[in-house]
């Protein structure tokens, strides 16, 4: 990758304004003796008030983290990571998809498998924040994605696409972290995406196509709250959990 291309990367893009600033919410109280770690929970009995009263509230207390990157540069390798390192700390929204499933993915852990007719009628009944189409297929995070990670007391993490991104970006009330996955070139990303043979070459096209659209949202100002390099491995799982758990910890208890 040229030094130019590298530098947009490296770059932390600044936190926008909206995100910093405290919204209109509840958030925990102020750590006391008992409650000192960012990802402590809250008291049992206020979140159990909180989920009955409002789901969505329990989830902007656990501020969700968005990830998102090209189809390839590896946010479910990093991801899957980070689950097994904090088995009781995220909980990962599982989308709803129109795409067949591949070899190893199981239905309800890796996505929820669902036909078009499914999808369309979960879109009508209003059960989705986000929703967008990708290639040829659908691809959306259902309300009762988020609604489940936060009855588990867990921070959510959302692996999604761009214009789910700008959904939720727009979704003040989800209190959300955004954080973007960067291949070190797109001759790597292309490497990796026929590396990891699960790609026809027309849709191999279409997702490297899609891509150069991903990076260059990336490079808009305040689009994401940290871009992360995924060239070596193990640099980019540090910056990456470095942003998801120790990056909460200064905003935790706002
Ligand atoms: P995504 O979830 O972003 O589509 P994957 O996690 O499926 O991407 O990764 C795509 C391929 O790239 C996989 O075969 C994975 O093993 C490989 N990969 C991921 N990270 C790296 C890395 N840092 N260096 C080399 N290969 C990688
Ligand atoms: P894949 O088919 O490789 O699993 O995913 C293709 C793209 O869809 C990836 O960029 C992934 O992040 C994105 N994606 C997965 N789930 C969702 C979702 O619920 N909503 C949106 N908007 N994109 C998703």
């Amino acid at each position: 990758m040229s030094s130019a291309g590298m530098s947009i990367y490296a770059l932390a893009v600044s936190t926008p304004s909206f995100l910093s600033v405290p919204r209109n919410l509840t958030y925990p109280r102020k750590p006391t003796q008992r409650q000192q770690h960012p990802l402590k929970i809250e008291p049992k009995s206020r979140i159990e008030q909180m989920l009955t009263t409002n789901p969505i509230q329990t989830v902007q207390n656990f501020r969700p983290v968005v990830i998102s990157g090209p189809s390839g540069t590896g946010k479910s390798t990093l991801l899957k990571r980070l689950f097994a390192e904090y088995p009781d700390k995220f909980g990962f929204s599982v989308s709803h998809t129109t795409r067949s499933p591949r070899t190893g993915e199981i239905d309800g852990r890796d996505y929820n498998f669902v036909t078009r007719e499914s999808f369309q009628s979960l879109i009508t009944a209003n059960g989705f924040i986000e929703h967008a189409q990708f290639g040829s297929n659908l691809y959306g995070t259902s309300v009762a994605a988020i609604k489940s990670v936060a009855e588990q007391e867990r921070i959510c993490i959302l692996d999604i696409e761009m214009e789910g991104v700008k959904q939720v970006k727009g979704r003040e009330d989800l209190n959300a972290r955004f954080v973007f996955l960067a291949p070190p070139s797109m001759e790597e990303l292309e490497r990796r995406l026929r590396g990891r043979n699960t790609e026809t070459e027309d849709s191999l096209q279409q997702r490297l196509a899609q891509a150069r659209n991903e990076l260059a949202f990336s490079q808009t100002p305040g689009a994401h709250d940290k871009i992360v390099v995924n060239d070596d491995l193990e640099q980019a799982y540090g910056e990456l959990k470095e942003f998801i758990v120790d990056g909460g910890e200064s905003r935790w208890w706002n």
